[in-house]
């Protein structure tokens, strides 16, 4: 029989490291082949530590197909079901099938400079920014429909996954995984005599293609954040995002668990 092998990525956490040795004894007590890293061969990958982990191990190993669940020894935890106590519990229902799968959706950039296009994905949000914390003005169209030239710190399109994020900070909507939509959220805009930019965010179908386009003068330096994680790009022209057919598929084991977690996580 073919070994059922089980990723275990972990951040480097005294707290992590012990759970990863605890999580490693359960599995191969239960006949697993735990493996240290990201195999591509394995059926899980379980990741230890907080959103932050989780992110950095989506983007490091290119968003795989592998489901994973995560086994929360950080801050918040939004993607980390598992706490460190109930991981025996966790196993027996894994190996009972006792769970859902829900899918996290990503964000594509399509970026375009002046000699190169590049592409970016997004499990949370990307942020269009100035750099050097200027104004940024930005021509934004929704398929080609022009809607409004925005005026302020940046604006900040994210998934219904990282609508909980940095999005909610910046006052944006929380919106359920399952709807395939993405939000566009104005970062302190401008409304003056001089500038007048939406001052909420809008819920775009995740089918349509939101275009940001900069004001050729300010074109030179500007910053695109990627899961918080900071690009910059001189001669920056446009930045197309759509929703991706790249999704993450996360393994959920209690029921309501979206709804639950949303209130003890933020009240
Ligand atoms: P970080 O600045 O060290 O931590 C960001 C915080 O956001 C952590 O507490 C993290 O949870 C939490 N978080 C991440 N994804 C979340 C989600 N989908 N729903 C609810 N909370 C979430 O950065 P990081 O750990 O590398 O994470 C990058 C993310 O930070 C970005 O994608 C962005 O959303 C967020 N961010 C937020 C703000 C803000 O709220 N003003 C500013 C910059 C960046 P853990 O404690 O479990 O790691």
């Amino acid at each position: 029989m073919a070994d059922r092998i089980i990723n275990i990525l972990t951040n480097a956490s005294y707290e992590s490291k012990k759970t990863a040795e605890r999580l490693s004894s359960s599995l191969l007590e239960r006949g697993f082949k735990p493996f240290y890293g990201f195999d591509g061969d394995a059926e899980l990958s379980i990741c230890i530590g907080g959103d932050g982990s989780f992110l950095k191990t989506a983007h490091n190993n290119n968003f795989p197909r592998i489901p994973f669940v995560g086994i929360n020894t950080g801050h918040l935890g939004f993607y980390q079901e598992i706490i460190p106590g109930k991981i025996d519990e966790f196993l027996d229902s894994y190996m009972e099938g006792k769970y859902s799968r829900s899918q996290i959706k990503l964000v594509k950039a399509d970026i375009y400079t002046k000699n190169k296009v590049f592409k970016q994905y997004a499990v949370n949000e990307m942020v269009l920014k100035a750099s050097h914390s200027k104004l940024v003005h930005i021509n934004v169209f929704i398929d080609s429909n022009h809607l409004e030239k925005f005026s302020g710190d940046g604006l900040l399109i994210s998934t219904p996954s990282g609508s909980t994020a940095y999005n909610f900070s910046s006052g944006g909507a929380i919106v359920h995984p399952s709807l395939h939509v993405l939000q566009l959220n104005p970062i302190s805009p401008v409304n003056s005599s001089a500038y007048r930019s939406l001052g909420s965010s809008i819920i775009v179908p995740g089918g349509h293609t939101i275009s940001l386009v900069l004001e050729k003068r300010y074109a030179s330096a500007n910053l695109l954040l990627v899961d918080g994680a900071e690009n910059f790009y001189t001669n920056l022209h446009r930045v197309n995002l759509r929703l991706s057919n790249k999704y993450i598929t996360k393994l959920v084991f209690s029921e309501n668990s979206y709804w639950n977690n949303l209130k003890d996580k933020f009240l």
